[in-house]
């Protein structure tokens, strides 16, 4: 029978340097795709198929996991994936730094940073499961492995923000929590550095890890400092994770501000600690700048800031701060005040933080693309190609096996995504296939929604999203709810 069955496959992928997804070396072969699976690896001449993909000096890839995205809302979209697609992602994990789009609706603007999700009647589902039952119902261009945030429970459950939330609201957000769970919510996530999380004390974050503790779900954190308290905000991290056992993926690490430029040296030695004892990775994205809600925080430690979007001030976006208050003839501090509620890209880390955290070998890759700013922070378009073209080819950083492994097979073992991020007979046809000379981001800061070159083609679960560089408009994705 099994022979039989492999005669003939659906779609051949033939003479591919194929790099698995687990760090070990690419090697030439084929690989045949029946419906949804990989069916078949190595030399398969003798079988037919039905279409045949000729991938001669091409690299054929685990599709991308992005596993930092604020993709909630552009997922359920008609094209707001494409700037995804085109970097090669079949899979984002959303519902990152404390932001999502379920549980709950809102009849009033959302608090900021919620508001970079939509607008109020995007959160529209009262229940994890409506979520993800409106991502199967449609299908969504690729793959989603949704996470809960923090923030929105607790929008969800108080009337107020601006303290802690009390043992009935906590109760309220367990009950949540278990809710997310059941659903198949991949983890809990927190935002610790932003208003509308910052009085929760690492108490009220510990008995929500609680009420997902033993499920498999893991905790991500958008830390509570990433700049001169960096070394309290991960003790903290590690200490709320640790007892409760939840595993622990620290969001976009960084070292943000020119006084803690060169202390990823630290930092990374205090996750070599940590991992000692309990499980603990981390995300990190390949650009020394950030981007957010206006925040002042930010706006003081930038060395310069450019506008990503403004609701009074519109015609701002993609300008630099420094001009338009020039132009304004106010001081910068005033321009940023009148352009709120908005979003900036923050000029603040250290080029070789980024390349040694980069270089970690317990980070992945993770966009933390904003997509629905009017002028993007490039990452959304450009960070995987950035990765493979930039980094790893141009600087030399690391393998390209290395490169590939912290995008798929790394990502999918430390979010539980089974049969996802490797190139295994059996596992899920997500794949990519990129011309490995000619990859490259080519979003920049003044022009940031550019798609990557050198992906010549796409495929989610057996089903081609790009080809020919272009969009297919197919909507194959899946919500991958965690496995019970
Ligand atoms: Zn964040």
């Amino acid at each position: 029978m099994q022979e039989q069955s492999h005669t003939r496959c659906d779609t051949a992928f033939r003479n591919a340097t194929i790099v698995d997804g687990t760090g070990a070396a690419g090697f030439a072969g084929d690989v045949a795709v029946t419906g949804d699976r990989i069916v078949a690896i190595g030399d398969l001449g003798g079988m037919a198929a039905a279409r045949e993909v000729d991938c001669a000096g091409q690299v054929l890839a685990p599709g991308f996991i992005d596993v930092h995205t604020h993709d909630d809302n552009a997922l359920l979209m008609r094209d707001a994936m494409a700037p995804k697609i085109t970097q090669g992602v079949t899979t984002v994990v959303t519902g990152n730094c404390g932001i999502s789009l379920a549980p709950i609706t809102l009849k009033r603007p959302p608090v900021p940073p919620l508001d970079l999700l939509g607008a109020a009647e995007e959160f529209r589902f009262s229940s994890f499961d409506a979520y993800m039952c409106a991502l199967e119902a449609d299908g969504a261009p690729v793959n989603a492995a949704p996470m809960v945030g923090h923030t929105t429970l607790r929008a969800a459950a108080m009337d107020g923000l601006d303290r802690p939330a009390s043992d009935r609201e906590i109760a309220a957000m367990q009950a949540l929590v278990h809710e997310c769970i059941e659903a198949g919510a991949v983890g809990l996530s927190t935002g610790l550095f932003y208003g509308p999380a910052r009085e929760a004390p690492r108490e009220e974050v510990a008995a929500l890890l609680e009420a997902l503790a033993g499920s498999g779900a893991v905790y991500t954190t958008h830390m509570r400092d990433e700049g001169d308290h960096i070394v309290d905000s991960l003790n903290e991290s590690f200490d709320t994770a640790a007892r409760t056992g939840v595993p622990l993926i620290v969001s976009h690490h960084k070292c943000s501000g020119r006084e803690n430029f060169g202390r990823s040296r630290e930092t990374l030695a205090m996750f070599d600690q940590a991992r000692a004892h309990q499980p603990v990775a981390l995300d990190v994205y390949p650009y020394a700048a950030s981007s957010t809600v206006l925040l002042d925080d930010y706006m003081k430690k930038a060395d310069r800031i450019m506008i990503a979007w403004s609701e009074p001030h519109g015609e701002v976006s993609g300008r630099y701060l420094d001009e338009i208050a020039a132009e304004w003839g106010c001081e910068q501090g005033e321009a940023f005040q009148r352009m709120k509620p908005g979003g900036a890209i923050y000029f603040v880390m250290d080029e070789e933080d980024v390349r040694r955290i980069l270089s970690y070998p317990h980070s992945m890759i993770g966009s933390d693309g904003l997509p629905h700013d009017r002028h993007p922070h490039p990452r959304l378009w450009g960070a995987f190609a950035r990765v493979l073209g930039h980094y790893t080819r141009d600087v030399g950083l690391f393998p390209l096996e290395t490169a590939v492994h912290k995008m798929t097979g790394l990502s999918a073992e430390k979010f539980g995504l089974a049969n996802r991020g490797v190139i295994r007979e059996g596992a899920y046809a997500d794949l990519t296939l990129f011309d490995p000379a000619r990859i490259i981001d080519r979003a920049t800061f003044e022009d940031p929604a550019q798609p990557a070159a050198g992906i010549e083609m796409v495929m989610v679960n057996g089903v081609a999203v790009l080809e020919g560089g272009k969009t297919t408009g197919a909507r194959p994705g899946r919500a991958l709810r965690r496995a019970a």
